[in-house]
């Protein structure tokens, strides 16, 4: 299906609310029947007819056929958090007593849904370095019923072969999720790959304007309506329908905001690699990147996200770069409008920094939708301030 009529018209039934150009938000939280036969027969297909707004709404189930196609997907759900689908996708697939391969350095709630939770519930894990697929095919176990990914992930971008992953995964009867928020669908596309499930933080790219926390979730019909009736409507993790909104707007401009960053980002990374002060950048289009050649083959485009380490003296060094930026603002998360910057220095004194390996002068920079020139200059002048002292 064409990008341009997802985004603009499929799912948009302008006749059902007076022609309004944009859609309304259905704030309700149930629906009315003229008759108890109506009643009956919309209870019987709670995923597709408005009957309850945790199992459906009109607004949200636009937003699903959006994303099912941008994903290339049967059917998509929308979670309230990007943590949710995950969750849902995951423990949609496995009981006690079964196993799952996942990528090492997934995303961090990801990582503990599997040692935290799941662990309770005796499902076990193996974590594996992704970047040579003999790997997953070492630690399957004859329990094994998953084998989780997240290519590349979204702090030293380490990527996995998806298609040879996949190709290891049906011999054995395995399920294969992947988390894509990195690329979003405008760069990379799972299911046409062989993934079975695909998960995005839509907080990120999706939504990219920094105001709403969603997930979400794109799979087969089978998949799906299974998902549905356990943990949707189960754990209950919905999106509410204004957010469901924001979300429709946001994607509106998903491949120009895609284009521009990642346009902006290509420039910011010449400059960084150039530049004395860095000594090593972590971007898989970048023709240094050990998985270079694999980024480009499953990868249309690579996004705005990077990483580098700095070569300054100390701590106090890398306070003085960070704190000198004008345009890029200190926060986590990433894919809104406003470029960022996270500084590993930041955990170094928390437990968590006895986590992670990655140095204190390591930042992860996201790139948005600000000027080329502008960005590289506020480097620039926050790089002189740094060195000053
Ligand atoms: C942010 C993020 C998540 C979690 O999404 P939320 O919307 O914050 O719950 C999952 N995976 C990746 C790669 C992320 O960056």
């Amino acid at each position: 299906m064409d990008l341009s009529y997802i985004i603009n018209h499929l799912g948009e039934n302008r006749e059902q609310y007076f022609n309004a150009v944009s859609p309304p938000i259905m704030q309700s939280s149930n629906f009315t029947f003229n008759n108890v036969g109506q009643m009956r027969q919309s209870l019987k297909d709670e995923l597709n007819v408005p009957f309850y707004t945790r199992g459906g709404n009109p607004t949200i189930t636009m937003l699903r056929q959006k994303i099912a196609a941008l994903e290339h997907a049967e059917d998509a759900l929308v979670f309230g958090s990007g943590s949710a689908a995950v969750s849902a996708a995951v423990m949609s697939q496995v009981k006690a007593g079964d196993h799952i391969v996942c990528v090492a350095k997934p995303y961090s709630w990801t990582n503990k849904l599997l040692t935290k939770l799941l662990a309770r519930f005796g499902v076990t894990h193996t974590f594996v370095d992704g970047t040579d697929t003999a790997n997953f095919a070492a630690a399957l176990q004859p329990n094994t019923r998953l084998i989780f990914l997240e290519s590349p992930n979204t702090m030293t971008f380490e990527l996995q072969d998806i298609p040879a992953v996949v190709a290891l995964a049906k011999q054995h009867n395995c399920v294969t999720v992947i988390d894509n928020s990195y690329s979003s669908p405008i760069y990379q596309n799972p299911i046409r790959m062989g993934v079975d499930i695909v998960v995005h933080s839509a907080t990120k790219y999706l939504n990219g304007h920094s105001d709403a926390v969603i997930g979400v979730l794109c799979s087969s019909h089978k998949i799906v309506r299974h998902i549905f009736e356990g943990e949707y409507m189960t754990l209950g993790g919905i999106v509410s329908p204004n957010d469901a909104w924001l979300l429709l707007r946001g994607l509106r401009t998903l491949p120009i905001r895609m284009k521009q960053t990642s346009e902006t980002a290509a420039q910011v990374v010449a400059y960084l690699e150039a530049h004395p002060l860095v000594n090593k950048v972590y971007y898989p289009f970048s023709p240094t990147f050990p998985q270079h050649d694999l980024a480009r083959r499953q990868m249309s485009g690579c996004s705005s996200l990077f990483s580098f380490e700095l070569n300054l003296p100390d701590i106090a060094a890398m306070e003085r770069f960070c704190n000198s930026l004008q345009y890029f603002l200190l926060a986590c998360s990433w894919g809104g409008h406003e470029s960022l910057i996270f500084p590993l220095c930041v955990l170094h004194t928390s437990e968590n920094y006895q986590q992670t390996t990655l140095p204190w002068n390591f930042v992860r920079m996201y790139v948005g939708l600000e000027d080329a020139k502008t960005l590289i200059q506020d480097i620039g002048q926050a790089f002189e301030k740094a060195e000053k002292g």
